[in-house]
């Protein structure tokens, strides 16, 4: 591919499910900048921090260039060769249900059309699941049985009219920012808007919140069964609407009214002055939006909790309304493109069922296959167990993780180790679940690929490659057509561009459609060559019989009160709030797990940059301060935690903003970047008996301290291979890598281990500082005039500022006098420390928005204008608001 220096290439941005349009540009150097789509509808120009931070992911380091078999490089005839006869003749010899591939919201449209339809329809088997299932699949299930499609009504335009925001489960400021943009956006302008979270946790969120909701964990049942029994009892229903378009009004409001307020405070630890605030606003405010995301599908009541939600919008015929609607975020770029091909294993591709026959009837007349799979395949926890105990015996893991990722992931990894014949197609060479493949197919990666995705408004936009393939990767579509065609499915798989799989997917889409089904895209079946080439971002619905041109257009689902069950009635769903406890003598806290505001999912991509491995450098783990109290924990403290199935190490932080009793620590870290890091190794395969969705949110764990006899910092310019250290933590920082270090012992040959994690030749300079009673120490190692690392070991956390330290890789060393100075440790006056680093755009830090502060700055902006923080993409907005909030209150006193 010629790179075409000149042009910008519109693309979208492959992080989280609100599908921002990116500007990407390769300067005739090769260097790749990125800027916000302005005219994108997503994010009309806005990026967040992992946006804006794109460029800095797209290196070729640790990149998998060519196929390998057992280790060794083979060439992609012998590789795909090798994957075909081992899948053809497992399925020979025990049936089309002893394969299963395990599929990714990262892959594209097309991409995930092509696995879908060589598992369901060739292979005859609908062993196909996602780690969609991780994120979503509870909306999916809830949609279906109100719906009776798996249909988001709404818009992200909705956010905007709304007059009341509940957010539930979301945190929006980290995790969604430039929706959380949006909205704060509108209520600098619209102060009366009114948004309501609902968390356990004070998340960054709480920022633009007039209500916090610290509700226990999955209270949220009986917090939505609640307020339908106070919607009925205040006359607050739309009666008209509930019987004229939806059924079983009367069996939920029954249900729910099984449950008085008093029960509510006690299932949701909310006070009834507090729950009542709450439902009388909603009860007031026509113009409601309900958004919702992992806080309420990972759970094992996660369907539960969508259906109450979505309950109260159709009591109050607050559904594809502008400004009004229950509203699934997604958390994948493509989690809704996915959605849209099936591929669920409980799915047929196009929205269909593969429970109806007609359905898979209809779907294997369109594609002409041999095949067609007769019943839902496994999800993905009871897939995972199926390679474990045997009867899966070949496993295809396409753009995906789950070695961390999968709920019990030290079971997982023992599963796929024992797998008879695993293929892992990544883009990486070293990630926790590609080690155990016996075949190893090199993918194209984001600036690679070209393809759609679906962000959670169902806009469909293209992804363009503006990047040559680098060695021999190729785009999944074609991995997997070569595969299909090699098993003997030739003419099904024989694509020749992608323009032909977008086609025959939207055909599909449109086939016998009628407008019985919601998916529905025909107006693109004809797309050629240059349509596809050009297609600009559009929501589905599209139908082949629209009159209206295709293109950008603002839908709405259900606006005319028909939904695609039956009889075209939305329907109720009687729930009943049941609570349950988790916890017992020996795992006697509430584990929630989560994302931080700079990383991606295992850190494939974000690990790469140092600007986003700036904000948060470590796993951590947040604790109110009475348990920390109770544990004898200290703020930095390196803390333990465990359940029956695992154990991680992580740094204490100590804050309020966490519930008592409950626990938070985000899931971005893996073997690759820490000792002992991996979240998901106590999380438990507990699944919500609808959806399959497992409970990755409220989990049984312990806590205790870890006695570290020695702390140590070291900023080191090459990686480490290997680091022997009771706990370490590894980030990218410019000039190399920053690591973290605590270990049980003291007594260790300081100058040898720096030796070793510098990589560092015996002829290399060093300098050093001991104090043996003071269990100080501190090496630098110099090549040159350049510093090769650094380390500085306390008995306590150490205090040496983390971004002098970086920041001594990249600078020149020529005198003795400069180089003692990293060995003691200090910037010297005149550099003095930045802090924590808040806005990961410019590099400022939280002692200099703290000194701007007690210079006078009141507001944000005014943090902006006086060093910039905050005024790129808006990520870190909320916190240097909370910033503000502490060090006025404590410049004041
Ligand atoms: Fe990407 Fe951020 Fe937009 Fe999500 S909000 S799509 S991560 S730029």
């Amino acid at each position: 591919m010629e790179i075409d220096a000149a042009r910008e290439v519109r693309t979208t941005c492959p992080y989280c499910g609100v599908g921002c349009g990116v500007l990407a540009k390769v300067a005739a150097d090769g260097q790749v900048s990125v800027r916000g789509d302005p005219d994108h509808p997503a994010n009309f120009g806005r990026l967040c921090s992992k946006g804006s931070a794109l460029a800095e992911t797209i290196d070729l380091d640790g990149r998998l260039l060519h196929p390998e078999i057992d280790g060794r490089r083979a060439g992609w005839d012998e590789a795909l060769d090798r994957v075909a006869a081992t899948f053809s003749r497992t399925i020979a010899e025990h049936g089309p249900d002893s394969v299963a591939f395990y599929v990714s919201g990262q892959l594209l449209t097309e991409d995930y059309y092509v696995a879908n339809k060589l598992m369901k329809g060739f292979v005859g088997s609908a062993n196909i699941d996602t780690n969609s299932r991780l994120c979503m699949a509870s909306s999916v299930a809830g949609h279906r049985r109100a719906f009776g499609s798996d249909t988001v009504p709404g818009t992200y335009e909705d956010l905007e009219l709304a007059d009341l925001i509940v957010l539930v489960g979301s945190n929006l400021a980290w995790c969604h920012p430039v929706l959380y943009q949006r909205i704060a956006a509108v209520r600098e302008k619209r102060p009366d808007m009114k948004v309501v979270l609902v968390d356990p946790r004070r998340t960054m969120t709480a920022d633009i919140a007039d209500m916090h909701l610290a509700i226990a964990p999955d209270g949220d049942v009986a917090l939505f069964t609640g307020l339908l029994a106070y919607l009925g009892q205040h006359n607050a229903v739309d009666r008209g609407y509930i019987s004229a378009h939806t059924a079983g009004f009367g069996q939920a409001l029954f249900a729910a009214s099984k449950l008085d307020l008093a029960g509510v405070a006690a299932a949701t630890d909310l006070s009834e002055d507090e729950i009542v605030r709450f439902y009388s606003l909603f009860t007031a405010t026509a113009r409601t939006v309900t958004v919702y995301s992992q806080g309420v599908n990972q759970s094992s009541s996660g369907t539960d909790k969508v259906n109450a939600i979505i309950n109260c919008h159709l009591a109050t015929g607050r559904i594809g309304k502008p400004g009004a609607g229950p509203f699934s975020v997604t958390g994948q770029p493509n989690a809704m493109g996915g959605r849209e091909v099936g591929g669920l294993a409980n799915m047929l591709a196009a929205h269909m069922e593969i429970e109806n026959p007609e359905h898979r009837e209809r779907v294997q007349r369109f594609w002409n296959s041999p095949d067609i799979a007769e019943k839902p395949g496994l999800k993905a926890v009871d897939m995972f167990k199926a390679v474990a105990d045997g009867r899966i015996k070949a496993l295809w893991i396409m753009a995906t993780n789950p070695v961390d990722s999968m709920p019990d992931a030290d079971a997982v990894e023992a599963a796929i180790k024992a797998c008879p014949f695993v293929v892992v197609s990544d883009v990486l060479a070293k990630t926790d679940t590609i080690r155990h493949a016996h075949v190893r197919l090199p993918a194209t990666a984001w600036g690679e690929k070209d393809g759609t995705v679906t962000n959670s408004e169902r806009r469909i936009s293209r992804q363009r490659s503006f990047l040559p393939a680098p060695g021999e990767a190729r785009p999944d579509w074609w991995i997997v057509a070569e595969v299909g065609k090699r098993i003997g499915f030739g003419e099904a798989f024989s694509y020749s561009s992608l323009a032909k799989i977008f086609a025959e997917h939207a055909a599909l889409s449109g086939f016998e459609n009628n407008g019985e089904r919601d998916f529905d895209i025909g107006a693109y079946s004809g797309v050629d060559e240059e349509d596809y080439h050009a297609l600009a971002p559009f929501q589905w619905p599209a139908s082949s019989s629209q009159k209206t041109a295709p293109g950008p257009s603002i839908t709405r689902f259900f606006a005319d009160g028909n939904f695609y069950t039956a009889d075209r009635k939305a329907r109720f769903v009687a729930i009943r709030a049941a609570t349950e406890s988790r916890t017992n003598p020996d795992y006697p806290l509430i584990l929630n797990t989560g994302r931080v505001r700079d990383h991606w999912h295992t850190m494939t991509r974000t690990g790469k940059s140092p600007r986003l491995s700036q904000h948060i450098a470590e796993p951590f783990v947040e604790i109110h301060p009475a348990d920390a109290q109770r544990y004898g924990i200290g703020d930095a403290d390196i803390v333990r935690i465990s359940s029956p199935r695992g154990e991680v190490l992580v740094r204490a932080m100590i804050t309020s903003r966490q519930r008592r009793g409950s626990l938070f620590a985000p899931m971005h870290w893996t073997d690759q970047f820490a000792a002992k890091g991996r979240l998901d190794s106590l999380t438990a395969s507990l699944t919500d008996p609808v959806s399959g969705q497992p409970a990755l949110k409220h989990v049984a764990v312990r806590l205790e301290k870890f006695t570290a006899k020695a702390f140590g910092f070291a900023v080191t310019r090459r990686r480490p291979e290997m680091i022997d250290a009771d706990y370490w933590a590894a980030a990218r920082c410019r000039g190399g890598w920053r690591i973290e270090l605590a270990f049980a012992e003291a007594e260790i040959n300081w100058t040898g281990f720096a030796q070793s994690l510098f990589g560092a030749p015996p002829e290399t300079e060093m300098l050093a500082y001991h104090d043996r009673d003071a269990g100080q120490h501190r090496i630098a190692a110099f090549d040159d005039k350049h510093l090769a690392g650094a380390l500085f070991v306390a008995p306590g956390p150490v205090a040496v500022s983390r971004g002098w330290a970086a920041q001594q890789l990249e600078e020149v060393h020529a005198s003795q006098r400069e180089r003692f100075r990293i060995v003691a440790g200090r910037a010297g006056a005149e550099r003095p420390d930045a802090g924590a680093i808040v806005c990961s755009c410019f590099g400022v830090g939280a002692n200099q928005i703290v000194a701007a502060v007690t210079a006078g700055c009141a507001t944000v902006d005014a943090i902006g204008g006086a060093l910039k923080a905050g005024t790129n993409c808006g990520s870190c907005r909320a916190e240097i608001r909370a910033i503000i909030q502490v060090n006025r209150f404590q410049a004041a006193e």
